[in-house]
């Protein structure tokens, strides 16, 4: 690890994310070591904040100007050392914050060849089959020496998830007959949603190569109203007594045992924008309870599931009416 970014390591709040103090150690403890991360949660909850607020803290790094990012003082890639061969100069670009920060969106249709590269058949045929002119270089070069954000990394096919293993561990890229050894230096901070039934968990193997971190709600009603204000857009007054009681009422469908997929942050943003847009669009100038009231199915129906004990019983949008009735009339602060 290199001595600048422990220093920021060490320094950082992570000041994107409000709140989440447990999760911040964590995720530092195993950055500080090197460790491959998962960020476990589910959607909305800021796990890639988090990742790029990895990015933001880490040094500037100066790089070979090759599709591998490699070592200014060590050009090591295919790329550089044909440059070096053929006596030609070895250029050089600055990376910082945005650039060393690289996503990759996991889906049962991301290949190997997507994420390490892919031998262009034409150039093949020019070249040779295992010429580097034919190799044409995947998205995780973009991310050496920076970091590899890998979001939903459980939708990824077997096939890919040995494929990324093999590039962890190994530092070793095989693409049919092609095979190298690069020294490949990045982050990998990769992100699972627990709740996500539409794919086959990932294998014991795999997961014995990562440390697991786990994402939860805001902690406090305050925290989220607090997140609720610094990411929602602001048209009219939203009086903070409201507020809180909206916002606690998301909280509250998280506790609901009726409920199956819980709302996010992102439910309590919406409230807080839409009711806003409603009250505007009624010529006033503050929120009112009728406001929320108004906005609360269009913003909340998708965003939960209701256990199927219940959902025979009625509809997700009778259901979140009739709780926010129910929740609006019970006395005392926040409710
Ligand atoms: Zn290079």
């Amino acid at each position: 690890m290199n001595e600048e970014l422990k220093k920021s390591i060490m320094k950082t709040d992570f000041e994107d994310i409000i709140g989440q103090e447990n999760v911040k150690d964590q995720l530092k403890s195993a950055l500080l070591m090197d460790r491959h991360i998962i960020l476990v949660g589910q959607p909305g909850i800021g796990k890639t904040t988090l990742a790029k607020n990895v990015a933001k803290i880490m040094p500037e790094k100066i790089v070979c100007g090759c599709s591998f990012n490699c070592y200014a003082d060590n050009p090591s890639c295919p790329e550089c050392l044909d440059k070096k061969k053929r006596k030609e100069k070895i250029t050089h670009k600055k990376l910082g914050g945005k650039e060393l920060f690289v996503r990759v969106q996991g889906s049962p249709d991301l290949t190997a060849e997507d994420l390490i590269g892919d031998i262009d058949p034409v150039k093949a045929m020019k070249y040779g089959p295992l010429s580097i002119e034919a190799f044409t270089p995947g998205k995780i070069f973009k991310a050496n020496q920076g970091i590899l954000f890998f979001d939903e990394v459980n939708r990824c096919s077997e096939k890919l998830q040995n494929a990324l293993l093999q590039v962890l561990e190994e530092k070793k890229v095989t693409i049919g007959s092609y095979s190298f050894e690069f020294d490949l230096d990045f982050i990998f901070i990769g992100t699972m949603n627990p709740d996500d039934k539409s794919t086959e968990p990932l294998s014991d193997v795999f997961l014995d190569r990562f440390d697991l971190v786990y994402v939860e709600h805001p902690e406090s009603l305050d925290l989220e109203v607090e997140i609720v204000k610094k990411a929602g857009k602001k048209l009219v007054e939203f009086p903070e007594k409201l507020l809180l009681t909206t916002v606690n009422f998301v909280r509250s469908l998280r506790e609901d045992a009726d409920v199956d997929k819980k709302p996010s942050v992102r439910a309590s943003i919406g409230l807080y924008e839409r009711a806003q847009g409603n009250a505007y669009l009624n010529g006033r100038e503050k929120v009112t309870a009728q406001d929320v009231q108004e906005v609360i199915v269009s913003v909340l129906s998708h965003r939960i599931t209701l256990k199927a004990s219940i959902k025979f019983l009625k509809s997700t949008d009778d259901f979140i009416r009739e709780e926010y009735k129910e929740y609006s009339a019970r006395p005392g602060d926040y409710r």
